[in-house]
């Protein structure tokens, strides 16, 4: 890394360099002009940008574009916004010093320098300056780190809220869906409905096709269940082994009973054979039901009422959807 010396005075330059050297600073650079500078730095057009400066030492009073100017154009510059730049002043006046820092520079130092003042001046702004790149460093690291955490979180979170088997929500996300979706109902005096469906005989079926078989027609079923709603604010959930629960935001008694006796049609289209059941085919049986949710009703509630409604599909005869009419 190199310290680059901008000053129109080929003594200045000279006299810099030799007390920089005396003190072991190997990497020295100089240019006589802004122009040159903005050549070697990088400034001008269609120029990479030159990484391997570490400070300036920048005069202020120069022909053509001066030190203040030149100053502004190099800290505006995303690449070099953090170099260091000491002004080199003569005979300026408060003003041009005030525009100095102004404009992003980090200190001053009035010629003729001696040479102690110079040194003590330039290790202060390159200590500064590794102190500040150390920091940086350490900050980027830190929020690479919190990146991955972050990243980490959510996967976390989807892996707890969906079931292995099915791929959709599991119980514990509706716990959670359903309870918010309680308390925005309650806000808007909407109407909130659930539907709880259950695979009808399937322990027989089990018997019959073995546990790996009753799997995937879980899976089918969870499916298709899924691919009947279309509202964004719809869940479809694994509520236990063969059973489910739909959520239907904005939904009373008629949309709720559509989309159970759509999902019971739908199901029982999948013609899979089931012999022990009643009608040959796998089929499923619905309870929904409807509220206007209120701080004194409860979620348990509306679910246990749904569940009573499946319970009069089972009786009735299965592969059925029922709506929970106030008994029972
Ligand atoms: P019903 O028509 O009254 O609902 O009869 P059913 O046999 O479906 O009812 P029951 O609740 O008695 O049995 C449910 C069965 O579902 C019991 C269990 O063998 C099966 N089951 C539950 N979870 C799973 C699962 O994850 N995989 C498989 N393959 N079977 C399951
Ligand atoms: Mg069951
Ligand atoms: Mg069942």
């Amino acid at each position: 890394m190199s310290i680059l010396i901008i000053d129109d005075s080929r003594d200045i330059i000279n006299i810099t360099e030799t007390f920089l050297k005396n003190a072991g600073y190997k990497d020295l650079v100089s240019c006589s002009s802004a122009e040159e500078a903005m050549t070697f730095v990088g400034l001008s057009e269609n120029l990479s940008p030159n990484n391997d400066i570490e400070l300036i030492l920048m005069d202020i009073m120069m022909p053509g574009i001066n030190g203040i100017e030149l100053t502004m154009t190099i800290k505006n510059h995303e690449a070099f916004k953090d170099i260091p730049i000491i002004m080199l002043t003569a005979n300026e006046t408060v003003q041009d010093l005030q525009n100095s820092f102004a404009v992003g520079a980090m200190d001053y130092i009035k010629k003729p320098f001696k040479k102690e003042e110079l040194l003590a001046r330039v290790s202060s702004a390159l200590r500064l300056k590794h102190e500040m790149d150390q920091r940086k460093a350490r900050e980027k690291e830190l929020l690479e780190t919190m990146q991955q955490l972050e990243t980490a979180n959510k996967m976390l979170q989807t892996l707890s809220a969906i079931d292995s088997l099915t791929n959709i929500a599991n119980r514990r996300f509706l716990d959670h869906y359903l309870y918010e979706e309680w308390r925005r109902a309650v806000r808007n005096e909407a109407s909130l409905s659930i539907i709880m469906a259950d695979i009808d005989h399937f322990k027989l079926y089990n018997d019959t096709h073995g546990h790996q078989a009753g799997d995937e027609v879980i899976k089918k079923v969870a499916a298709v269940l899924k691919a009947a709603v279309h509202r964004p604010g719809d869940l479809v959930a694994r509520y236990g082994g063969e059973e489910f629960i739909v959520v239907l935001q904005d939904t009373g008694k008629e949309g709720g009973m559509q989309l159970a006796e759509k999902m019971r049609q739908n199901i029982f289209s999948l013609s899979i054979p089931h012999d022990k059941s009643s009608y040959g085919l796998v089929s499923l049986s619905l309870g929904v039901s409807s509220v206007v949710p209120t701080m004194e009703s409860s979620t348990e509630k509306l679910i246990n009422e749904a569940d009573k409604a499946l319970y009069k599909a089972k009786e009735k005869g299965r592969n059925r959807a029922e709506y929970y009419d106030g008994k029972g």
